[in-house]
Order: C-alpha cells, then sequence, then structure tokens
C-alpha cells in the first residue's frame, strides 16, 4: 500500500485495514490541526484502489473493519463512494464493516437516500471532529459545524442505523474554561450518544493558525492539569449506554482507557491518581515547537 502522509486514525481502529481513497484532508480549515496542512488533497485514482484491493484479496485477507483513509473519506462524491464500495464488495466477500472519518457537513450535504445507500453496502461507522461542546470555540477553532448542526447530522445517521465515534480535544476552551467545555460536551455527548469517544487533548502547534491567537493573548493555553480535571469532569458526567473511551496526553504519560459505563469508576480512580501526581509537577503546558 502506498500511503502519502501522516497514518492517524483513533486508537479503536488500529487493527482495521486501512484503505485510502484521498490523501489529505478535504475541509484543512481546522485552526488546531497541522495533520495535513502540508498535503493538497486529491481522491486517489480508482485504478490505485482496485489494484490494492487485488493485492489483499490475492493474500486470502479477510478484515472485519475496513478503514477508508484519510482525513475526511467521506467528503468523495457519493457515485465515486459507491464505486469503491462495490469494489469492497468484490474483493473481500466476507462483507467488512465499512468505517470512515466525516465532517458533519459531508454527512449533511448527502440526502437519506444516499446515506442508507451507503449503509446498505456496509458503512456502520463515522468518525466526528466533536472536539467541542461550547459554540464560540468552535466558531474560533473554524471547526465546519455548529452544535445544532452536529445533532442534526448524528440524528440522521443514527435513524439509518449507523453509529459515530467522537474526537474529542481536552484543553481546546483554554486556560479557565475546562471545566465549563467538560459540561457543555458532556450535555452534548449524552443527547448524541457515540459508541467510541477518542479524547486526543489539545496540542498547540506554534505552526498551526491558532497559534497568532495565542501571540495576541485572546487564547490562553490551559496546562495538562487542568486538562485533567476537564476530562475527569467530563467522564463523571458521561451517561451512555455502552460507548468505548480513550483520551491521551501527548506531554505526559497518562492515558485513561475504558468502556462506559461498566469501567467509569476504575477511570475515574485512574484519573484522581494521575491529577495527584502531576499536581507534584510544575506547569506542563502541550505546546509543540
Ligand atoms: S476535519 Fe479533521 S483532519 Fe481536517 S482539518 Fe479538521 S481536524 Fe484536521
Amino acid at each position: 500500500m502506498e500511503y502519502e502522509g501522516r497514518i492517524c486514525r483513533g486508537p479503536m481502529e488500529r487493527a482495521s485495514y486501512m484503505l485510502p481513497v484521498a490523501v489529505g484532508c478535504s475541509y484543512n480549515a481546522c485552526r488546531f490541526c497541522m495533520l495535513f496542512k502540508h498535503l493538497q488533497y486529491r481522491e486517489l485514482p480508482l485504478e490505485q484502489i482496485e489494484a490494492e484491493l487485488q493485492r489483499v484479496h490475492a493474500l486470502n485477507a479477510a478484515p472485519k473493519v475496513v478503514y477508508l483513509g484519510d482525513g475526511n473519506a467521506m467528503h468523495l462524491p457519493h457515485e465515486r463512494m459507491m464505486t469503491i464500495l462495490q469494489m469492497i464488495e468484490k474483493y473481500l466477500p466476507n462483507k467488512p464493516e465499512i468505517r470512515m472519518d466525516s465532517t458533519v457537513t459531508d454527512i449533511l450535504e448527502r440526502t437519506d437516500e444516499q446515506l442508507q445507500e451507503l449503509y446498505d453496502h456496509g458503512v456502520r461507522r463515522l468518525y466526528l471532529g466533536i472536539e467541542s461542546g461550547l459554540e464560540d470555540i468552535l466558531h474560533t477553532m473554524c471547526k465546519d459545524h455548529t452544535i445544532p448542526q452536529a445533532k442534526e447530522a448524528i440524528g440522521r445517521i443514527h435513524r439509518i442505523g449507523m453509529c459515530y465515534g467522537a474526537h474529542i480535544m481536552t484543553g481546546i476552551a483554554g486556560k479557565g474554561r475546562c471545566i465549563e467545555n467538560a459540561e457543555a460536551l458532556a450535555a452534548f455527548l449524552n443527547a448524541c450518544p457515540p459508541v467510541a469517544i477518542v479524547n486526543f487533548s489539545l496540542f498547540a502547534h506554534r505552526r498551526a493558525p491558532m497559534w497568532s491567537d495565542v501571540e495576541k493573548g485572546t487564547f490562553v493555553v490551559a496546562d495538562e492539569v487542568e486538562t485533567m480535571r476537564e476530562e475527569r469532569r467530563l467522564l463523571e458526567l458521561l451517561d451512555l449506554p455502552g460507548c468505548d473511551y480513550d483520551g491521551m496526553h501527548d506531554f505526559i504519560e497518562f492515558r485513561v482507557r475504558g468502556h462506559l459505563p461498566e469501567q467509569k469508576d476504575k477511570m475515574l480512580r485512574k484519573m484522581d491518581e494521575g491529577i495527584a501526581e502531576w499536581e507534584k509537577e510544575p506547569e506542563i503546558y502541550c505546546i509543540v515547537p
């Protein structure tokens, strides 16, 4: 498989077979994100995708899950997406579940009939960059959706039987607003239940567009202990029927993983231990040089 850029997918997809269908991110405008800024978004040729599927077919592979890459595979025009799904059916007749990243907009731009067609051809889970529960933060960070739009998009995929995984970022609201964000985000997630939550935690990149806000003083980066308190408050408030949680912090060795609701208390205890431990350290900020 040829791959351009840095492989980025949620940890719940580490065992999935990744089939790139595009390079980069079609949106590429989120002000905190540097993943694909160096890449020009483009769709991969169908011949290249088919050759990759033929290679996997020749190995007699039967992956349970196919994860379509890259940053926003759902942006593919519907006819092109259907051609790729039909190719997967041809070369992987074991009928794997199809998952991919999507923006809220790319769900809303499809009709219910088109979403149903994707479902009928194996698409079961979309990963959405929900990031924050605060409208002004979504706006500041130039996300492509508002809270009502996200609710509408999730309601539409839920109605046809698809589920979603939420990518979130503790710390995204900045110093002093972490608990406010945790409470707003918990309310959103409880109203629109995901099957997976991946908390990447904000990493403030000096070359990211949002850094100009840091320099102007309009955004103050929260330290890691504040973001851990935010994560604890979020976990405490989540009331979900069944959801894998995985939260990571790039600058400190601390990670909380588990299944909600069964392992909530265990995760909260780990958070308390982690907060007590890292409070002993001088303030640590997740700032990428
Ligand atoms: S949609 Fe995702 S990959 Fe694209 S710019 Fe935003 S955060 Fe980055």
